[in-house]
């Protein structure tokens, strides 16, 4: 993985924890598991410096069952900037266990969301799998950060950006994810 120590961040966008709850309880009875994206604060209208968590992503291939996800770390796009993680606990426990330890050293907000995924239902740790505090922050999302993009909606995107939308492959599975055509 691929995972770099960023600025400071001061939180996750209430729309982002939003998904992730809603993707958790989607793959309940298995474990969730994805990859966290920040932008930088001064993107938004936050009077503060660091950074915003904005996206899940999850990286094709993530095998997960009731008691662990396993990312695929060769599916980790080379340029793509994680700032952490995020995976459930479909039994509901707001705690890391060893094997999380052992991954949270990759990228410095881990969060674990917890059965029955309400909103009280999630933590977030350091990477030495200590609690650390994340504020859920409202900021508004440009519309194309969620995840319903349609094959017309990517080839716009790949346009305005002065890119040839056939050199995007059409069963791209990772398009899943959401952001990796940025
Ligand atoms: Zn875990």
């Amino acid at each position: 993985m691929r995972l770099f120590r960023a600025s400071e961040i001061l939180g996750i966008a209430r729309d982002t924890l939003q998904f992730a709850l809603d993707a958790s309880e989607e793959t309940h009875p298995n474990e969730y598991m994805g990859l966290l994206r920040a932008e930088d604060a001064r993107k938004f209208d936050l009077d503060r410096n660091g950074q915003v968590i904005t996206d899940v992503l999850v990286i094709p291939g993530t095998k997960s069952d009731p008691r662990s996800a396993t990312v695929k770390s060769n599916m980790i796009p080379n340029d793509l900037k994680a700032v952490g993680s995020v995976h459930s606990h479909p039994n509901g426990v707001l705690q890391p266990s060893d094997a999380d330890r052992g991954t949270f050293h990759k990228g410095n907000v881990h969060i674990i969301i917890g059965s029955p995924y309400g909103w009280r239902d999630w933590k977030a740790f350091d990477s030495n799998g200590d609690p650390r505090s994340l504020d859920v922050l409202d900021v508004e999302l440009p519309e194309e950060q969620f995840f319903d993009f349609t094959q017309d909606d990517i080839d716009a995107e790949l346009r305005a950006e002065g890119r040839d939308p056939g050199r995007s492959q059409p069963d791209d599975d990772r398009r899943d994810g959401g952001t990796f055509e940025q």
